[in-house]
């Protein structure tokens, strides 16, 4: 079997406690190179000041070999912070009024592409498949034939991708379609996201669509698809059957007692409808007064990108809104939601989760949402929690046991919130049931099998 090379702007390298404590992405991907040995390739996370970075580090582990490199400064300001967080993340997300174009932060993305492919290139073999990850390297694929690469390239993108209409209010957008047009296999999280790539080729005449999902663009022929990413179901549920006994757990569940819970859990970004949901839980506690004093809304929401000013802005505007509302409808014995403002380990949120008779995931935009998934997967059959679900998520496409709400829509929102809250037995057994059937089928392993026989077909 042929070597299989991963690229990604971040590298999940073990560390001394195994593979298990990494996210499902970081398992199934080391599971694939385990299979077949091969490369993990990206950026190490530290930044070489404003000397050019040392050769590769690299580190062996089995028959991985993950590859690490430094950034220089500038290029962690302009390629990673610059045009990948506040161009190609806001736009992907259709927030094309939170896009900020600067030449220099685009010249310096297309670069530090290229210095990927050049640093990538002494460790390719002919045989070797590629597979990169994510929005920071589109251009990668056209700079590894630039140098004469033929191997099969694959591509897949973790987040939405906008209509055309959203994507050309970008200055590079066509070298992007370029980049995107030098890979032989696509993969999307979603059919409408494929949908959308597709609108965006032909918008222009810059590609067409020969068959469904067969592409040629700019003197190649490609193919695209849609892959929606799983989770380690079977694992996952484990973590939650364990974690009752977690000192955390414990805690949380004691302190609760009495009350129902209902558990958000997002990096805090703008794209994850935070505000919209606390209004959300507002409005439900408003029109529902036989719930005040009976709920706990828990929204655990690591800090993330502090370095971009809009991510800065909300933290403040979150932590202040989650105060007023806890000051308007409060009372001297209840706090009605607990905001955390830090990250906590997978294995004990799993067990949050199944405390909660409520996952609120809320998303105005998301490629994909592993916390519903994670949410569905670490309920009790016996008496499972309700998911209440933008139908913005990626997940909204598969998890069709949810409460699907439009997360713009507060009053809507807080409806399905009373629902959820109230809903029998039976019908909580019957939607969770489904959903988890569908997860268990379709887990992270199975996504990463089914896009690597895909890439390694003709
Ligand atoms: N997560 C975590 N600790 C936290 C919050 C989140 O480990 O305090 C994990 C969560 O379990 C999930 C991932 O972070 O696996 C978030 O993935 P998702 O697709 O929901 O959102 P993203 O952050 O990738 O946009």
């Amino acid at each position: 079997m042929s070597r299989l090379i991963i690229v990604s702007n971040r590298v999940s390298v073990p560390d001394n406690q195994g593979a298990a404590a990494a996210g499902g992405l970081a398992v199934a991907l080391q599971a694939a190179l385990a299979e077949r040995g091969g490369v993990w390739m990206g950026w190490s996370g530290k930044s070489s000041g404003d000397i050019e970075p040392e050769p590769l580090v690299l580190t062996e582990d089995g028959n991985i070999t993950y590859a690490l490199t430094d950034l220089t400064q500038t290029d962690v300001e302009e390629y990673y912070q610059g045009f990948a967080n506040r161009v190609l993340w806001p736009i992907c997300h259709y927030r094309l009024d939170l896009a900020e174009y600067g030449r220099k932060e685009m010249a310096s993305y297309f670069r530090v592409n290229r210095f990927f492919a050049h640093r990538l290139a002494p460790l390719v073999e002919p045989d070797d498949i590629i597979w990169v990850h994510d929005y920071h390297l589109i251009p990668l694929a056209a700079e590894l034939r630039q140098m004469g690469f033929k191997n099969r390239i694959g591509f897949f993108l973790h987040i939405p991708w906008p209509p055309a209409d959203v994507l050309f209010t970008m200055p590079v957008h066509e070298e992007i379609m370029r980049g995107l047009s030098s890979y032989d296999l696509l993969g999307f999280q979603t059919k409408y996201d494929l949908e959308n790539f597709a609108g965006c080729l032909k918008r222009e005449g810059m590609g067409v669509e020969n068959s469904p999902g067969h592409f040629s663009a700019h003197g190649h022929n490609f193919r695209g698809g849609a892959y929606s990413i799983g989770i380690e179901t079977a694992a996952f549920a484990a973590f939650a059957r364990k974690a009752a006994a977690h000192s955390m757990v414990r805690k949380a569940r004691q302190s609760v007692e009495g009350r129902d819970l209902i558990i958000g859990v997002d990096r805090l970004d703008y794209s994850k409808g935070i505000t919209q949901r606390i209004d959300a839980f507002e409005r439900f506690i408003t029109n529902n007064p036989a719930h005040h004093r009976r709920v706990t809304y828990l929204q655990i929401t690591p800090k993330s990108r502090s370095e971009v000013p809009e991510y800065e802005a909300m933290q403040h505007a979150v932590a202040e809104q989650a105060g007023r509302v806890n000051g308007a409808i409060g009372t001297v014995d209840w706090v009605p939601i607990r905001y955390i403002n830090r990250s906590i380990s997978r294995p004990v949120l799993a067990g949050l989760y199944r405390l909660a008779k409520v996952g609120l995931v809320t998303p105005l935009r998301d490629g994909m949402n592993l916390v519903a998934k994670e949410y569905v997967a670490a309920q009790d059959p016996d008496d499972p929690g309700v998911l209440v679900l933008s139908r913005f998520a990626g997940a909204a496409r598969e998890l069709k046991g949810a409460l699907l709400v439009n997360p713009y829509d507060v009053d809507g929102t807080a409806n399905a919130l009373a629902r959820g809250i109230n809903m029998p037995l039976e019908e909580r057994r019957e939607r969770w049931r489904g959903m988890m059937d569908h997860l268990l089928e379709n887990d992270v392993s199975r996504w990463c099998d089914t896009f690597l026989t895909d890439l390694r077909a003709e």
